[in-house]
């Protein structure tokens, strides 16, 4: 089967610029991408064709070799190693962590007018102790960044960019259609009326390199899930001199341990041993910042929640700091020994035949089933 031309596989021209190649590649390879049609041969097929047709024409190297001799000058050298670089290629479109949040600026008409780069989202985990009191984080973010070698121009330092060709350097073409005339943007240097000769080694004439920044994140106390911290123009770098995106820190809180959180009040558990919940006493109970004495009263059932002002969260978008709740469990007694068991034995006597008065609840419950039951008879 002889293989197609790779331009023809990419839907783009001859001179096509690393910009319209990337178009074309993100385009087809989201449309043919195994993700998207599972089990279809077909799409797979043409899957792999697009992803070698970018992987040689991206590579200003290979690409020159194949436009020299075709198929023949870059058969051979990867062999199966399109598979790998394709996929690689394709992760730089559809990064997991990072995507851009609003896309290019669609409608856009000009491909040399600035343009903003994209913003950026960083999804971060937090615990609950570093998003109350506020942090700092270090975090490692892959973007594009302006080519340093030739100022994000394209051209490899010290060559020039020649006078487009095709236009004489007007980025338009004049179409003589009959008797009409038609103004056209240049195809060959799509308006900007200069041509790159020999692109910049380190970004392959596309003015921008991939690079790996670690950036200091303040995390401003009291964050909660779903805040958004905005790094202004540490997203994308912009094209053609556009100014840079944004990179806007995504926090999420992970659970904690002890501690539930609900906005600016905390909850907690707290199991007690039914002496205590009898006779009253004083529990040492949890805070974010170190226990403190909690009292209990006397005769305290089950699920009582007590407040304790001001022990939760200090909002970041301020306002007073929320309460912490503090549910007490009252707790069976485990492993007794004989003799302790005695004791309770002797305590259920003391107890005497009705329970009514030292056990309120269990009493109106028993009283209610005995209801129940005497209303199903009639
Ligand atoms: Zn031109
Ligand atoms: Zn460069």
């Amino acid at each position: 089967m002889s293989k197609r031309d790779y331009y023809e596989v990419l839907g783009v021209e001859r001179g096509a610029d690393q910009k319209d190649i990337k178009k074309a590649y993100r385009r087809l390879a989201q449309k043919y991408h195994p993700d998207r049609n599972p089990d279809d041969d077909t799409s797979a097929e043409k899957f792999r064709e697009v992803s070698e047709a970018y992987e040689v024409l991206t590579d200003s190297e290979k690409r020159a070799a194949y436009d020299q001799f075709g198929h023949a000058g870059v058969d051979g050298q990867g062999g199966g190693g399109f598979g790998g670089a394709g996929a690689g290629g394709f992760s730089d479109i559809f990064g997991d962590v990072f995507g851009d949040i609003f896309g290019g600026g669609g409608g856009r008409r000009n491909p040399n007018a600035p343009q903003r780069g994209s913003d950026l989202r960083y999804n971060l985990e937090l615990d609950l102790e570093s998003a109350v009191a506020g942090t700092s984080v270090d975090i490692r973010v892959p973007r594009h960044i302006e080519c340093e070698r030739c100022d994000g121009e394209g051209a490899e330092p010290g060559s020039t960019k020649e006078t487009c060709p095709t236009c004489h350097g007007h980025g338009q073409v004049r179409m003589q259609q009959g008797f009409f005339a038609v103004q056209q943007t240049c195809p060959t240097c799509h308006g900007s009326g200069q041509h790159i000769k020999v692109p910049c080694h380190a970004c392959h004439g596309e003015g921008r390199v991939r690079e790996t920044r670690t950036l200091s994140v303040k995390i401003p106390a009291g964050v909660d899930s779903g805040d958004r911290i905005r790094l202004n123009g540490e997203g994308e770098a912009g094209i053609n001199g556009g100014p840079p995106g944004d990179l806007y820190v995504q926090v999420a809180i992970k659970p904690h341990h002890i501690f539930e959180r609900e906005g600016r009040h905390l909850q907690c558990e707290v199991p007690i041993n039914f002496v205590d919940a009898a006779l009253g006493g004083e529990l040492e109970v949890p805070t974010l910042d170190g226990r403190v004495k909690l009292k209990i009263p006397a005769e305290t059932q089950t699920g009582k929640l007590f407040r304790l002002r001001g022990k939760g969260v200090k909002p970041v978008r301020g306002g007073p700091a929320g309460d912490l709740l503090c549910r007490v469990v009252v707790e069976t007694p485990v492993k007794l020994s004989e003799e302790q068991k005695d004791l309770l034995r002797k305590f259920q006597d003391s107890l005497g035949g009705s329970n009514a008065q030292h056990s309120p609840k269990k009493s109106s419950f028993f009283d209610g089933v005995k209801k129940f039951f005497e209303d199903m008879k009639l």
